[in-house]
């Protein structure tokens, strides 16, 4: 499994967790058991001792959950090269949902005493599991303009104790991007570890290991399952070493593990990775358009309009832009309410990246933690509806659409 290099990400997404098993299944098996027999005291002895601890007990690894990583590992080193010029090998760990993953990735990094430093606009979780839980730890939370070189670089001086920069590009639900591989070089020059939330990109569009990124993180419950049908997070990192040693621990002992079910509907759903990402973005790019140019809509946002801040940043790191937009309707919050109850073919739920469209309104939902003050700031405004455009027929969403919009002008 994953030894042979494939020149497309389709091919890469259907063949890396291939045919080998016992049974000469064609999906690979669900291995749904907890724990792993052993023939005899030796070998039990001799697994436990070796490399690969995938098939001693569930918490530890699980054959399921080793092919749905390797895939994501051919996924983000696709194509990249280390400095000596091989192949890139990254280690990816599946957990049971993407905060299981972020908590390993910060508690792994981080201890009481020394400093994060992270941005604005980050998903509601992230940044409550930072100033919450973290902060509580003993670990030092700074949210900066992070787009500001000069603040970022007298923001690592004034820390010294900093450990970690953790990004966030495109940001939820305002799109706004990071240059990866500005932070990358600042942080490179003080020794500083670089980790990038790649979940509204995905590897297809994004890949952080070529900007200089330590780690990559994902809720792999939006585009990479991308059929809403369960919750997994991965971690990766190109340090092997750590992720087989301190990370592979923290994880371990922290239980965020994945489930067998989960990690094969994982493998399923990403095998049209790339079919789905091409139509998901061509229709958000339709979507955009139509939008910004409605007589009810006061403000779209999404990167692939040159009006975006970070127009030039998401064309220099992404492949084509990310299919999720966010907009204001003119009538403030209650044309939004209006907009939202009206829809008939757009499904009104939280999450993103499923293969139907979805719509939700971030400032009762997924940032109704964050508070009003702080959220506004970086534009999540009580009227802003939150947009993850699927792969419907391009005809039927702007129906809806316009349907949706002339009952909320109403
Ligand atoms: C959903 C999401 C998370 C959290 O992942 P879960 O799978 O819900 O635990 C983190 N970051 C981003 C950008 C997300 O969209």
């Amino acid at each position: 499994m994953g030894k042979k290099t494939f020149k497309g990400i389709s091919t890469v997404t259907l063949h890396t967790a291939s045919h080998e098993n016992d049974n000469y299944s064609h999906t690979t098996p669900i291995y749904a058991t907890s724990t792993f027999t052993f023939g005899s005291a030796e070998e039990g002895m001799d697994r436990f001792k070796g490399d690969d601890k995938t098939r001693l007990y569930s918490r530890w690894g699980n054959p399921t959950f080793t092919a749905a990583e390797k895939t994501i590992e051919a996924l983000e080193a696709h194509g990249l090269k280390n400095e000596q010029g091989e192949p890139l090998q990254v280690k990816a760990l599946l957990h049971a949902s993407g905060q299981a993953a972020m908590t390993t990735l910060f508690f792994s990094n981080l201890s009481a005493g020394d400093t994060l430093i992270s941005h604005y606009s980050l998903y509601g979780g992230s940044q409550e599991l930072m100033q919450k839980v973290l902060q509580e730890a003993g670990v030092k939370i700074i949210l900066i303009d992070i787009h500001n070189e000069a603040l970022l670089t007298e923001t690592i001086k004034a820390n010294p104790t900093t450990k970690l920069i953790h990004l966030e590009t495109p940001a939820n639900p305002t799109l706004q991007c990071v240059d990866i591989a500005a932070v990358c070089k600042i942080a490179k020059a003080h020794g500083i570890k670089v980790s990038v939330d790649n979940t509204v990109a995905t590897p297809y569009l994004q890949q952080p290991f070529a900007l200089g990124a330590d780690f990559v993180f994902h809720s792999a419950t939006k585009f990479l399952n991308g059929h809403g049908s369960a919750l997994h997070g991965v971690l990766l990192g190109k340090d092997l070493e750590l992720m087989h040693t301190k990370v592979w621990k923290w994880h371990v002992l922290l239980g965020g593990n994945s489930n067998a079910f989960d990690a094969y509907l994982l493998i399923q759903g990403m095998k049209t990775l790339e079919l789905r990402m091409e139509k998901h973005c061509s229709n958000a790019a339709k979507v955009a358009n139509y939008l910004v140019n409605h007589p009810a809509i006061a403000h779209v946002n999404y990167t692939g309009l040159a009006t975006h801040p970070h127009h030039e940043i998401a064309k220099k790191q992404m492949k084509q832009h990310a299919p999720l937009i966010s907009f204001e309707l003119k009538g403030g919050i209650e044309a939004g309410k209006k907009f939202i109850n009206a829809v008939e073919i757009c499904t009104r739920a939280v999450s993103l990246g499923t293969v139907d469209t979805l719509v939700s309104h971030p400032a009762s939902m997924t940032h109704m933690s964050i508070p009003k003050t702080e959220r506004e700031k970086y534009g999540i405004t009580d009227g802003l509806i939150r947009m993850s455009v699927g792969i419907e027929n391009i005809e039927d969403l702007e129906a809806d659409l316009a349907q949706a919009l002339a009952k909320a002008q109403a």
